[in-house]
């Protein structure tokens, strides 16, 4: 006999998403369909510093589906925590139209058209003779990021994958690198907060720290500038870093949060909602959020 749908995927939820509005291959309105027919209950589209996705959605294609608010901003975090690259901070609940939030958003996407050049700039001197055009002929409209350069490297057959193009060229570091502007994370928080949101620290997995304890030292200063939450359920966190994450949200008042950090085609190993196939964000995330998101409200 067959099993009943609501039996094999249970109260799924994603909360961590990229579409075309930033380096995700599926437009908003995809995301909603896939959702519905993997019966995923609620989702929350966070585009690369925008949320222009959320205006792309039609409303019929929502309904059975909850949506979330949300937003990853690229920040740095103050110089004493000496960690080495960028990070991310996730807001949900924020208000889309906040103009505060709309003009730092709009500042990290302008300096972007900056900086693609410059990295296929260094691309062409090392020897690999792609140009803008080739990157933007399959990004479309999209906020163009590293995935989309190294989606045109694949198709000229310079690197075998996303993957590839990172470890020889893209990734922090390497030779074809160029380092981006960002927020410091103390403004992004407080734009976060004041849009009616939740700041919550992105993946703290794969952060480039040496220990653990340098981690905790990180989110307890976070949280001294209004860090409300952390991102514990991640495909790349093993389960014994989500145990310890976990700890530290309890210990310092933290919302948990979780996401597949789905890109479609560009980052094709994950799916979403179940990432890798065993991947699952406990229900109770989304309704802890969702009381975090309304008392947010009460204290704007
Ligand atoms: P950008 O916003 O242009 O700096 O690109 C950041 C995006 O690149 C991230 O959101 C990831 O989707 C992707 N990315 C970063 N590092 C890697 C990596 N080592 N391998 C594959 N994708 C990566
Ligand atoms: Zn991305
Ligand atoms: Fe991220
Ligand atoms: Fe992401």
């Amino acid at each position: 006999m067959k099993k009943p749908l609501e039996y094999d995927v249970p109260d799924r939820i994603d909360l961590h998403v990229h579409s075309t509005a930033s380096d995700g291959s599926l437009t908003p309105n995809d995301i909603c369909r896939l959702a519905s027919r993997l019966q995923i209950r609620v989702i929350s589209l966070t585009d690369h510093d925008t949320v222009d996705g959320y205006y792309q959605i039609d409303a019929g294609l929502t309904s059975g589906i909850r949506i979330v608010t949300g937003v990853e901003i690229s920040v740095n975090l103050p110089r004493d925590f000496s960690i080495l690259g960028g990070c991310h901070i996730l807001g949900y609940g924020i208000h889309l139209d906040d103009p505060d939030l709309n003009h730092a958003l709009f500042t990290l996407r302008d300096t972007r058209k900056t900086r693609n050049p410059k990295i296929v700039d260094r691309l062409n001197q090392l020897g690999v003779p792609i140009s803008m055009a080739d990157v933007c002929r399959d990004a479309g409209d999209a906020q163009i990021g590293r995935p989309h350069i190294a989606q045109a490297m694949i198709k000229k057959g310079f690197v075998e994958s996303i993957d590839d193009a990172f470890d020889q060229y893209l990734g922090t570091g390497k030779p074809a690198y160029v380092d981006k502007y960002r927020l410091a994370a103390e403004t992004a928080i407080q734009l976060i907060h004041n849009a009616g949101g939740v700041p919550v620290l992105a993946h703290p997995g794969l952060l480039k720290i040496a220990s653990f304890e340098q981690l905790a030292g990180i989110i307890t200063g976070l949280c001294q500038i209004g860090l409300a939450g952390i991102e514990v359920f991640y495909p790349e966190h093993a389960p014994e870093d989500m145990d310890r994450f976990m700890t530290i949200a309890r210990q310092s008042g933290l919302i948990m949060t979780g996401g597949t950090d789905f890109h479609g085609r560009l980052k094709p190993e994950i799916q979403l909602g179940v990432g890798r196939g065993d991947f699952k964000v406990p229900y109770s995330v989304y309704e802890s959020l969702l009381k975090g998101i309304q008392l947010q409200g009460k204290q704007a």
